[in-house]
C-alpha cells in the first residue's frame, strides 16, 4: 500500500509506520506543517482538536533525528500527565519500526513517578524527551537531564499550558537551550495572553492556521436535551440507556459534580469510569488503562480530560452542564467524531442557559433538540428562543440590582440615584452582550 506520505522527505521508517497507523493521507496541518518542519523552522500550528496536529510535528522531529548521537535533540511538552503520556506512546509506535542500528531513545517524564530512579537513568541521555513542563524543569535543575543540546522544542496544547500555569516553567526549559532553537506551538485557540511568550521566543514563526470548516468536525451531531422539571440524574442515566453508547463520555464543570454524577449513576445500576484531577496518578493512568480497554461504555469526566486526549471510539459526548468557557464545547464535542469516526454531542440544558447556546450557535453549531418520549429519544421542535430572549432581560434586570448596592445610609435622594445606577448598569451589560 502506498500512502500519500511518500512526497515529504522523511526516513523510510517514518512510512512503515504511518502505514502501520493506516494513515492514508496527510491531514490538512501535516500536509501544510510537515515540509517547513522539516527544514527547521519555528512555527505555530492551530487547528481545532482531533486534526492530527502530533503527528504534524512527531513525523519531521523523529524523521530528523541522529541516532548516532546520544544527546537529547528534541523536547515534547504537554499541560497534563496523560497527554504527555499518550504523545510519548504515539513516539513509540513509530520508533519500533527503527533499523537496530538506528535506534532512537525516548523517555516520558511526567509527576507521579519515582524522580530518583528517573535521575538514575538519566546516565544515557535519551534522544527525544516528552513530558509536563514541571517534571523536565525539576530533572534540569537535578543536573540530571541536559537540555541544551536540544534543536527543537514542542509546546502542545499552547492554550492549556497558560491556563494551568506553565508557561514560566517553559520559558525556563527553553531558556537553556540553543539561541536558534526551533519552536513549534500548538493549540486549537491561541488566546490573546499567550502572545507576549510567542513574541519572546518566536521571531519569525510561519503562522499555520488551518480554519475550521466547521467549528467542530462535520460528522458531529449537536443534540439539545431540555431539563425541564425533570430529576437531571435520572434524566441522564435515562438517556445514557436509552443511548447504549459504544462509549459516552460524560462532562461536569467541577470535579464535586464529576463525582456526584459517577456516584448518581452508579447508584442507579450502570458501571462508570470517572477521571478528573483528583485522582492520584496511578489511578488516572489505570482509569485511562482500563477506559481505552472499553472497560467502561460511561464515563464522568471534568475538562482536564477534555483536552488532547485521544481516547479511541467515542461515540458520545454529553454536556452534563455547559462548560463556563464555552470554548471547551468546542474542545469537549472534539472527543467523538475524531478522524473517520461519526458520533454525537449531546448537550443538557435549562432556561438560563440560552445566552450560552446562542454563543455556541455564533460558533456555526446547530442544535437539534430531542427528549425522551415513552422512553425513546425523538426530536422536537426548535426551542422557543423569544420567550427566553425575555427572560434573559429579566436577568439583566436581577444582575443589575445585586451589582449596583445600595448605600449603607439613606440620604436624601439616594433612591433616585440608585435607579439612574441600576439603568446605567443594564445599558453597559447589554452592550457588552451585542459584542
Ligand atoms: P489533535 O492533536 O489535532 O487534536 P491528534 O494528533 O490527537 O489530533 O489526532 C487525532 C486522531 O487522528 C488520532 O487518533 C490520530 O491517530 C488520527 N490521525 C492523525 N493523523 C492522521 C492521518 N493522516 N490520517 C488518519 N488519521 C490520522
Ligand atoms: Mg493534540
Amino acid at each position: 500500500m502506498n500512502t500519500q506520505f511518500e512526497k515529504f522527505n522523511v526516513k523510510p521508517f517514518i512510512l512503515e509506520a504511518v502505514k502501520e497507523l493506516r494513515f492514508q493521507k496527510p491531514t490538512e496541518v501535516q500536509e501544510r506543517m510537515i515540509p517547513s518542519l522539516l527544514n527547521g523552522e519555528s512555527a505555530i500550528g492551530q487547528s481545532q482538536t482531533g486534526t492530527g496536529k502530533t503527528h504534524a510535528y512527531l513525523i519531521p522531529i523523529l524523521s530528523k533525528i541522529d541516532p548516532s548521537v546520544q544527546e537529547v535533540q528534541a523536547v515534547i511538552t504537554a499541560p497534563t500527565r496523560e497527554l504527555a503520556n499518550q504523545i510519548y506512546q504515539e513516539v513509540l509506535k513509530m520508533t519500533k519500526f527503527c533499523a537496530p542500528e538506528e535506534e532512537i531513545t525516548a523517555r516520558c517524564y511526567i509527576g507521579g513517578t519515582d524522580k530518583q530512579r528517573t535521575i538514575d537513568r538519566l546516565k544515557q541521555q535519551p534522544q527525544i524527551v516528552v513530558g509536563t513542563p514541571g517534571r523536565i524543569k525539576d530533572l534540569m535543575s537535578e543536573k540530571a537531564l541536559q537540555v541544551y543540546t536540544a534543536k527543537t522544542i514542542v509546546v502542545d496544547e499552547a492554550d492549556l499550558m497558560l491556563e494551568m500555569g506553565f508557561i514560566e516553567d517553559i520559558d525556563k526549559i527553553a531558556s537553556a537551550m540553543p539561541k536558534d532553537l526551533q519552536i513549534l506551538v500548538f493549540s486549537a485557540t491561541i488566546p490573546e495572553k499567550l502572545k507576549p511568550f510567542l513574541r519572546k521566543y518566536m521571531e519569525n514563526p510561519k503562522y499555520t492556521h488551518v480554519a475550521p470548516k466547521q467549528v467542530t468536525a462535520a460528522k458531529i451531531n449537536h443534540l439539545l436535551i431540555p431539563v425541564k422539571s425533570k430529576n437531571k440524574m435520572k434524566l441522564l442515566h435515562d438517556v445514557l440507556v436509552q443511548l447504549n453508547p459504544f462509549l459516552a463520555i460524560v462532562f461536569t464543570n467541577t470535579k464535586k459534580k464529576a463525582d456526584e454524577v459517577a456516584d448518581s449513576l452508579l447508584e442507579q445500576g450502570l458501571k462508570v469510569g470517572r477521571i478528573h484531577g483528583d485522582l492520584n496518578p496511578r489511578e488516572r493512568k489505570k482509569m485511562m488503562k482500563q477506559i481505552n480497554e472499553l472497560d467502561y461504555q460511561f464515563v464522568v469526566a471534568t475538562d482536564l480530560a477534555a483536552r488532547g486526549i485521544d481516547i479511541e471510539g467515542v461515540s458520545h459526548v454529553i454536556n452534563f452542564e455547559i462548560p463556563t468557557d464555552l470554548d471547551f464545547y468546542v474542545h469537549r464535542v472534539g472527543r467523538t467524531g475524531r478522524a473517520e469516526y461519526s458520533g454525537k454531542a449531546i448537550t443538557f440544558y435549562e432556561p438560563t442557559d440560552e445566552n450560552a447556546l446562542s454563543q455556541i450557535e455564533k460558533l456555526g453549531i446547530t442544535f437539534t433538540q430531542m427528549d425522551l418520549k415513552g422512553g425513546e429519544l425523538v426530536e422536537i421542535g426548535a426551542r422557543n428562543k423569544r420567550q427566553n430572549r425575555q427572560k434573559k432581560v429579566n436577568e439583566i434586570d436581577v444582575a443589575a440590582k445585586t451589582a449596583v448596592k445600595k448605600s449603607e445610609k439613606v440620604k436624601p435622594g439616594y433612591k433616585k440615584k440608585h435607579k439612574y445606577e441600576v439603568e446605567q448598569f443594564k445599558k453597559r451589560q447589554r452592550r457588552l452582550k451585542k459584542r
